[in-house]
């Protein structure tokens, strides 16, 4: 039988209770999170989100609550009335902070029963993830998913106190609107009173925000949820949460400002001290030195060691070792990595994604530095020096391999090669993390949180599936101003590969964190006749971007101030503060890889009624 809650209130929550309460009378309610019958007594932890306490039913001094006690099972949702008793030395439990007292039970009222439950919040062996996401309710009762989701709150919080002291508003825009161009497929809405029509869900406020500009804001952001049907990854999800800003007027440099300060807030409300400005790199830079436009800093950059030869060695090695002498010889330096056998040297390159990625035959590795320094030894003492290598580091040389063939199977351009050489690195970095060690965290935020602004990406990017240049951002981003006649010279080039529309550089910028993306932004443009040549170079004609558009066209015509802005994904901020490994740690009710909901069961199908309302039919493939 269950027992009415009444007119009781709680006096402390289950993790309030300390020896300086000794005495006092106390009702607390919450979940039985263990239970131990020891006879004539029983002991239950009592659990809500701020802690545990025990609870203690003595049979001496009330049977009759010692034998409803004895019901209790995991689960259950009670209510206890007692006196709070410092326990004594030996008894004490350190590993909590309500270890020194137990509350003896006066009264119990049993609230709620609970059925048997496929996992128990307390279990310290999690059950398999697709269990935890069908039952994810009972899964968010366990402490670190009430730490991951409480830290959520907490960084939104100091997030949103940040942007508003400095002066932005938090203002909503739709979810039901039209396609914004992310380059992800749209979820689309349906429309039932224009039958087939549809809204889509916004892959990011972007429109919304510039217009806000337009409207004399000056400063928007908005914590918002983004919705992308893209193939999901680990690290993705198809609706996500930004933290999304935009000013009026702004330099670059103001808009970092901006994000260094609510990160920094941010880090601080996770317990981290992290001390902005940022460092700052070009695209150009990062793609040479780290083979990556998210350069991970936590390991050393790769260092181009042609410097070091006078142009007759330069010659002899290349020919030697068939590698082209106009692309860089990059040294990539693993820390502390040096020690291992010739079997593992030889296989540097050809194990894990790195094959998959650059194909057997573009970067000639030479992975055996002993040989270099013996056939080469003035030389590999120079290469040495520049790039830093200490005893006991592991060190390879990649070369763009000089071989006819291959020029024609892949893109041979600086940057291509640049990036297999940068997934190498990677690649080699985690094979062997734990001999460098630079991944596991020392406690020194400078260290173990490498920030950068990567800047300067280029404007375009070709496509080499659709066989044309995309935008590299999106099409509202302004371009440098000192690249205007480049544009306009190339205007009509969309579908040549070789065209200079790729030297285009963009006032855009991506904020990273250890190798990972944390945000992208830009200066946009706002002036309606450059927007209207960017769709021109991008081989929109004047009427695909008027019915695309129009209503942002011509909003640029009515005033439009200088702006810009940026977003940066919360959920992945969330996770690196958690240092959880998958963003479904930190979003109460994730989607699975496959894009479905196990706890409601979505998506489904809907009954023919709902479609026949909405003009829709359904072929059964
Ligand atoms: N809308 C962009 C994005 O979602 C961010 C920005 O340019 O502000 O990536």
């Amino acid at each position: 039988m269950l027992d009415f809650l009444g007119d009781l209130q709680r006096t402390h929550t289950c993790g309030a209770l300390r020896p300086s309460d000794a005495g006092k009378k106390a009702i607390l309610m919450g979940w039985v999170n263990r239970r131990r019958d020891l006879g004539s007594i029983i002991f239950i932890d009592l659990r809500d989100r701020t802690g545990v306490t025990q609870v203690v039913f003595d049979q001496e001094r009330n049977a009759a609550m010692h034998d409803k006690a004895e019901a209790l099972r995991n689960e259950y949702v009670v209510a206890v009335i007692g006196t709070v008793k410092q326990r004594d030395a030996d008894t004490v439990n350190k590993n909590i902070p309500t270890g020194e007292v137990e509350l003896v039970a006066e009264e119990l009222r049993i609230l709620n029963e609970s059925k048997q439950l496929p996992f128990l919040p307390c279990d310290t062996v999690l059950p398999n993830e697709e269990m935890r996401l069908k039952y994810r309710y009972l899964d968010l009762r366990r402490d670190a998913m009430q730490f991951n989701i409480e830290l959520r709150h907490k960084v939104a919080l100091a997030i949103r106190d940040y942007l508003s002291s400095q002066g932005f508003f938090e203002i909503e825009t739709p979810f039901m609107t039209r396609s914004t161009p992310e380059g992800a497929r749209d979820y689309l809405v349906p429309s039932r009173v224009q039958p087939g029509s549809f809204y889509a869900l916004p892959q990011s406020p972007q429109l919304f925000k510039q217009i806000l500009m337009i409207s004399g804001f000056d400063r928007y952001f908005q914590i918002v949820r983004c919705f992308r049907d893209e193939d999901l990854r680990a690290d993705r999800q198809p609706e996500f949460t930004q933290i999304d800003l935009e000013m009026s007027y702004p330099q670059p440099e103001q808009v970092w400002g901006v994000v260094e300060g609510f990160l920094r807030a941010a880090f601080k409300a996770a317990g981290f001290e992290i001390k902005p400005p940022f460092q700052r790199m070009t695209y150009d830079e990062a793609i040479r030195l780290y083979g990556s436009d998210k350069p991970d800093l936590r390991l050393p950059a790769m260092v181009d060691v042609r410097q070091v030869f006078s142009p007759e060695e330069l010659e002899e090695f290349a020919n030697k070792f068939r590698i082209r002498k106009e692309l860089p010889l990059q040294l990539i330096r693993i820390p502390k990595a040096g020690d291992i056998s010739g079997t593992e040297r030889r296989t540097i390159g050809t194990y894990g994604g790195y094959v998959h990625v650059q194909g057997p035959t573009f970067v000639q590795l030479i992975s055996d530095p002993k040989r270099v320094v013996k056939d080469y030894p003035a030389i590999a003492e120079r290469m040495a020096k520049v790039g830093g290598v200490e005893d006991g580091d592991l060190w390879v040389l990649a070369g763009a391999l000089n071989k006819a063939e291959s020029a024609s199977l892949m893109d041979q351009s600086l940057q291509g090669f640049c990036q297999r050489c940068g997934f190498l690195r990677l690649d080699l970095a985690q094979k062997y993390a734990e001999k460098h060690g630079a991944f596991k965290k020392t406690g020194d935020t400078t260290k173990d949180f490498r920030f950068l602004w990567v800047t300067d990406f280029p404007m375009f990017e070709w496509d080499k599936d659709e066989r044309r240049w995309n935008p590299a951002h999106h099409p509202f981003t302004s371009l440098h101003e000192d690249d205007m006649s480049r544009l306009e010279a190339n205007i009509d080039s969309v579908r040549d590969p070789k065209s200079p529309l790729g030297e285009i550089r963009a006032l855009a910028y991506d904020v990273v964190l250890n190798g990972t993306e944390l945000g992208s932004g830009s200066i946009r443009i706002h002036r309606q006749d450059i927007q209207q040549k960017i769709f021109h170079a991008l081989g929109m004609s004047e009427q695909e971007a008027r019915s695309r558009f129009g209503f942002f066209l011509e909003a640029l015509e009515y005033g439009t101030p200088p702006h810009g802005g940026i977003a940066l994904g919360l959920d992945r901020i969330v996770m690196i503060l958690a240092g959880a490994d998958s963003l479904r740690e930190v979003i109460p009710f994730p989607k699975t890889a496959r894009a479905v909901d196990l706890m409601v069961d979505a998506p489904t199908p809907v009954n023919e009624a709902q479609l026949r309302e909405l003009g829709i039919q359904v072929k059964k493939l």
